[in-house]
């Protein structure tokens, strides 16, 4: 499987608040030199290293991408926030700005008041809280520059599947995007995300699909990270071209979406698939949730398919508590295979999130095994 890199996504490195101390993230460079060492060692997959020069079309295409799906102000926060912060002295070059007070927006009774929590503050520090929900997607030198680069490697990779690249015509492709995107929801950072990079990927594969096709393609977006998309929900929640489904620890981070009530509005009703599962959970209880998947993915007849995929499903992962072992993901992937649209359909898979570095690389290459047997 053709595997896509961009050295740019190592630099970034935060600090987060995890319990009650301020440590190195647990979303680290090292995560992804686990599964380059892996696959690098694998000859099955060919790892392409894809780095974007700034005035290509590509980067102009990308940044255009990046710009209509995520707010304007929010994107030049996550610039400029660094080197604000260190220019004034208020945090080291290799230090994280991180947020200390978030807008409530129940925190005034009065709905005039209550406005005010809606717009972006001038203060220094209460922009840092007004673009983030969590103190994991804190702000550091190269935050910004791997973010985009992450996200060239989802528009990479939308090129190949949708059949408009001038030398690859791969069908299926993994792209380790780092940092990750499924938090994100365009407003603000958090869950280690800062660009959504299936929203890249899709509008990437639409973009390139009017170069092909008269028809508008119809996506499905398989999350399978430990944690539910809230921000990939939130962006496709009213679209009717793109199905979102989800398998997801229950009641877990992001605390406050994921349920199964949340069914998509307007055009996009019914097509929000929300499958959480409890605690403790085993692969057997894994694939039941997966054939509910499988029957709503066939039953909707995508043109294109986008995983996100996580691997704090594993069983020692310390942001996630299902009882997957690496073989498991193997057998996940030759199960969701019996689906007619993931057996036929062009894939395009995304990493997210994981945070066992030994693990990763054996878990990622099982998945791919199981994908590509
Ligand atoms: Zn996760």
């Amino acid at each position: 499987m053709l595997v896509l890199h961009d050295p740019t996504t190592l630099e970034h490195k935060t600090t987060e608040l995890l319990g009650s101390k301020i440590l190195q993230a647990l979303e680290c460079p090292e995560r992804l030199i686990s599964i380059l060492t892996t696959l690098k060692g694998n000859s099955d997959h060919e790892i392409q290293t894809i780095t974007l020069k700034d005035d290509s079309p590509k980067s102009t295409l990308l940044h255009g991408l990046i710009e209509s799906s995520h707010k304007s102000d929010y994107l030049e926060h996550i610039r400029t926030a660094h080197g604000n912060w260190l220019s004034q002295g208020l945090v080291d070059q290799d230090a994280t700005v991180l947020p200390e007070c978030f807008p409530a927006h129940h925190l005034f009774a009065s709905s005039q008041l209550n406005s005010k929590v809606r717009s972006p503050p001038k203060d220094i520090f209460a922009r840092a809280g007004f673009y983030a929900y969590d103190m994991s997607a804190g702000l550091a030198e190269h935050t910004w520059s791997a973010a985009v680069a992450s996200a060239g490697l989802a528009l990479e990779g939308a090129e190949i599947v949708s059949g408009q690249h001038a030398e690859r015509k791969d069908k299926t492709i993994m792209a380790l995007c780092r940092p990750p995107g499924h938090h994100c929801n365009g407003r603000m950072a958090g869950g280690y995300c800062y660009i959504n990079n299936a929203v890249i990927a899709v509008d990437g594969i639409r973009h390139y699909s009017k170069a092909g096709s008269a028809k508008t393609p119809k996506f499905v977006i398989l999350d399978l990270d430990f944690h539910h998309g809230n921000g990939t929900q939130e962006y496709f929640y009213k679209d009717g071209e793109v199905l979102y489904v989800s398998i997801h620890g229950e009641d877990e981070y992001p605390y406050y979406s994921g349920g199964e009530d949340e069914k998509g509005e307007g055009k996009g009703l019914n097509c929000n698939v929300n499958l959480p599962l409890k605690s403790g959970s085993t692969v057997d209880e894994y694939l039941d949730k997966a054939d509910l998947a499988i029957k709503a993915i066939d039953s909707y007849q995508p043109d294109y398919v986008i995983v996100s995929l996580g691997f704090d499903t594993f069983h020692l992962d310390p942001l996630g508590n299902f009882k997957l072992e690496t073989e498991d993901y193997e057998t996940i992937a030759q199960h969701f295979k019996i689906s007619q649209a993931l057996k036929l359909l062009p894939a395009l898979i995304l990493l997210e999130g994981g945070y066992v570095v030994d693990a990763l690389g054996p878990n990622v290459q099982s998945f791919l095994k199981g994908w590509t047997g």
